[in-house]
């Protein structure tokens, strides 16, 4: 049996404001949610799905045991729908999203509204985007389209321009730091400071598969900076792994030399701090604050649409430049 999905602590601000609003009628017909990696848009967008769907909705969003909801628990609810990204390339692709849009036309089957999520509208291909600009103009009559990107710089202006963006934010950090003690081992506040702010972001890092990306990661970091092997083999050597995870954790190890060098609390993993501090000598402060701002640039850009090797491979070379000064 399925559950439905709480709102995650600290965003339940944003939550009440958007609850709010459908209450007034006056909830947009597309929104954007958008934030940093781990934030919850995920977990907040099922639970907006839900809470809109909901007929007795309570203070903190869907009842659970109204007929709506028991649809909802049961998987089968008929105004909800749910589009991710899939296949290799991990997009969304155009012909799930022509059947969304003939789907969105219809009327809700007993009036209230119809819901369409798109997760991770940030990988929907160009085909996929051009099909879904009509519906995001005129959605149909009680239609709610809830999009969720991290990178919302990689979806096209024109599908940004028809979406209400709402930004998700910690808004409570002591309820995100009690949320992770009761969901990981082990000291929650440097897993959230070393997972850059996002609670699922280090809630991700505490299992295997991203113990063992960290790794790999670390030992490229250390060949980087220390000139063992050329940049073609250190970003071979992280092919298996997410560009976006590789961009986002080298720019956060970035910052951390810089917070390391001025003695401010970083928090972080011993193994990452050690690696860190042995390499931090070999560049200036004011290099490591452009190498994060770099890193950070690209991770927020469409760089997922290429090659992990050659976003790496490009970002090495030119660290490698200033490395040698
Ligand atoms: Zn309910």
């Amino acid at each position: 049996m399925n559950a439905l999905t709480p709102c995650p602590p600290w965003l339940r601000e944003d939550g009440a404001a958007l609850m709010e609003r459908s209450r007034q009628g006056r909830l947009p017909h597309a929104l954007l949610l958008n934030g940093i990696d781990g934030i919850g848009k995920r977990a907040f967008a099922q639970w907006l799905a839900e809470s809109l769907l909901c007929r007795k909705r309570t203070e903190t969003g869907a009842c659970g045991s109204c007929e709506s909801c028991r649809q909802l628990l049961a998987g089968s609810h008929p105004d909800f729908r749910k589009l991710v990204p899939e296949g290799a390339n991990a997009t969304i692709k155009v012909d799930p999203v022509r059947e969304l849009v003939e789907w969105l036309q219809l009327t809700a089957s007993e009036g209230s509204y119809r819901v369409a999520l798109l997760e991770q509208a940030d990988t929907l291909n160009r085909n996929a985007a051009n099909s879904l600009l009509k519906t995001l103009e005129e959605p149909g009559d009680h239609a709610v389209l809830i999009l969720s990107a991290t990178r919302t710089g990689a979806l096209p202006a024109t599908i940004r321009s028809r979406c209400q963006k709402i930004t998700l934010k910690m808004h409570d950090r002591p309820a995100a730091i009690e949320w992770l003690s009761q969901n990981m081992e082990g000291a929650a506040e440097t897993a959230l400071l070393e997972a850059g702010g996002g609670p699922y972001a280090a809630l991700n890092m505490q299992n295997k598969e991203f113990q063992d990306a960290r790794e790999l990661l670390l030992k490229a970091w250390k060949d980087l900076f220390e000139h063992k092997g050329s940049v073609g083999r250190i970003s071979d050597s992280l092919s298996n792994l997410d560009t976006s995870l590789c961009l986002a954790t080298f720019s956060r190890w970035a910052l951390l030399a810089v917070k390391q060098e001025a003695n401010l609390p970083a928090g972080a993993d011993p193994d990452v701090s050690s690696v860190i501090s042995e390499t931090r000598h070999r560049l200036s402060n004011e290099t490591w604050f452009t190498i994060h701002d770099r890193l950070l640039q690209l991770h927020r850009s469409d760089s997922a649409s290429f090659k992990t090797q050659t976003v790496l491979e490009g970002i090495f070379a030119d660290i490698r430049l200033m490395t040698n000064g």
